[in-house]
C-alpha cells in the first residue's frame, strides 16, 4: 500500500481498525504521522470507507471534504481521538501536533466572493487535561498514541457589532458573537508542519429549521449576490414561525383578495446563524439568525416601484397585517425602514432553538 513518494494511504492490517472508530487519514514512513479517529459519526464512517475503498487511488487529503452532517447544536460536547501511527500503522507517541479547527468556505448560502474568512465554531481541549479550559487551538501537544479531543460546539468568535471584522483573529477571547460561528461547515486538523490529518465536522447550526416553500399565498422576492442569487438559500425557518407567517397572510388576503399574494423576504439561512446581507461576515440583519423572522414586502411610495405583490403603502393596512402576524403568535410584529426604499414588515416567532 506505499505508493511511491513513500506516503502511506491507508493502513490496513488486522487490528488497525477499532469498531466504531475509524481511522481517517494516510501515514507518513517515518517520522510517525498524525490521524484522527472519529466516533459516533455516521458521515465521517461512510466517508471513510470510501476512503478505505479508494485508498489505493486517491492522495490522503481526498478522504474528506464539506459536509453538513451532523448538525450539532451550540453548547453539544464530542469527543475525537487525534492519533500518532508508525509507518506501519501502530501507535505510537509524537509530539509537536497542532490541533484546530476550520471552517469551510462558501457554506450556508455563504458566496466564497463576498465570505472570504467563515468563522468556525468550535473550541477544543485535550481531555484530561488540567485546566479543563477549551482553546482556539492547541500547539505542541504531545501524543502517546492517541489523545482524546473534546470539541465543544459554539464556542468560538468575537464580537464585531463595533469593531472592524479584521479583529477577530486568533487571540481574540474576551467575547465572541455566537451568529458568526453558526452554519459554517467545519473540520478539524491534526498537523506537524505541513502535513494535517483532518476530520469532518459536519456543521454547527440551529435545528429544526426547513426549507420553506412557496404557497398560494406568497411568494419568495429578496436573492442577493452576497448569498448565491438564489431564493433557496434566504427561506429557512422553524415550523411555529413557517406556519404562523402562513396563516397571517392567509388571514390577511382571505379579507383582502385584491391583495392576490404576499411577497415574502429573507427569513433565515438554511442553518440559521449570521445573516449578514452585505456579504461582509457583520451582524446586520440582527433578528433573523433563528429562523423566526420574516420579512414581508411593503415598500414606501416615496420609492417606486413598489414590486411584485407589496403590501400597499398604507399604515391602516400594514396595521392590520401586523395584527394579523401577532394573532398568529408573533412575538415581533413592526414595520421598518418606515418611509424607506426597503420599508417592510418584520414577523418574528418564539425561538424553540
Ligand atoms: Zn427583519
Amino acid at each position: 500500500m506505499k505508493t511511491q513518494n513513500g506516503i502511506l494511504n491507508m493502513v490496513s492490517e488486522p487490528g488497525t481498525i477499532k469498531e466504531n472508530a475509524l481511522r481517517i487519514t494516510g501515514q507518513a514512513e517515518p517520522p510517525p504521522s498524525h490521524e484522527f479517529w472519529g466516533r459516533g459519526n455516521e458521515a465521517t464512517m461512510t466517508k471513510t470507507l470510501m476512503c478505505l475503498a479508494l485508498a489505493s487511488l486517491l492522495p490522503v487529503t481526498a478522504c474528506f471534504g464539506q459536509s453538513y452532517y451532523p448538525v450539532t447544536r451550540p453548547g453539544t460536547e464530542r469527543w475525537v481521538y487525534a492519533g500518532c501511527v508508525n509507518w506501519q500503522g501502530g501507535p505510537t507517541t509524537c509530539s509537536g501536533a497542532s490541533i484546530f479547527t476550520t471552517a469551510y468556505l462558501e457554506g450556508n448560502g455563504h458566496t466564497t466572493a463576498y465570505h472570504t474568512f467563515p468563522i468556525p465554531s468550535s473550541w477544543i481541549r485535550e481531555a484530561y487535561v488540567e485546566p479543563r479550559v477549551f482553546y482556539k487551538r492547541l500547539d505542541n501537544v504531545t501524543i502517546n498514541g492517541s489523545q482524546p479531543i473534546i470539541i465543544k460546539a459554539g464556542q468560538r468568535g468575537c464580537m464585531l457589532s463595533t469593531g472592524p471584522v479584521n479583529n477577530c483573529n486568533e487571540t481574540t477571547t474576551s467575547a465572541f458573537d455566537i451568529r458568526q460561528a453558526i452554519g459554517n461547515p467545519e473540520f478539524i486538523s491534526n498537523c506537524v508542519g505541513s502535513t494535517c490529518a483532518n476530520l469532518d465536522l459536519g456543521v454547527v447550526g440551529y435545528t429544526p429549521i426547513y426549507w420553506v416553500e412557496e404557497k398560494p399565498e406568497y411568494i419568495h422576492v429578496g436573492f442577493t449576490r452576497q448569498h448565491v442569487n438564489s431564493n433557496s438559500y434566504n427561506h429557512w425557518m422553524q415550523p411555529t414561525a413557517a406556519y404562523g407567517i402562513w396563516n397571517a397572510t392567509k388571514d390577511y388576503i382571505s379579507r383582502h383578495p385584491e391583495q392576490g399574494r404576499m411577497a415574502l423576504n429573507d427569513m433565515a439561512l438554511p442553518f440559521g446563524g449570521l445573516f449578514d446581507i452585505a456579504g461582509l461576515w457583520r451582524p446586520s440583519h440582527w433578528n433573523h439568525q433563528y429562523g423566526t423572522a420574516v420579512d414581508v414586502r411593503a415598500r414606501s411610495a416615496n420609492h417606486p416601484p413598489l414590486g411584485e405583490y407589496s403590501l400597499p403603502d398604507d399604515p391602516a393596512l400594514h396595521d392590520q397585517f401586523l395584527d394579523d402576524c401577532t394573532n398568529r403568535g408573533a412575538i415581533i410584529a413592526q414595520r421598518e425602514n418606515t418611509g424607506k426604499e426597503n420599508q417592510h414588515i418584520h414577523c418574528e416567532w418564539p425561538n424553540y432553538n
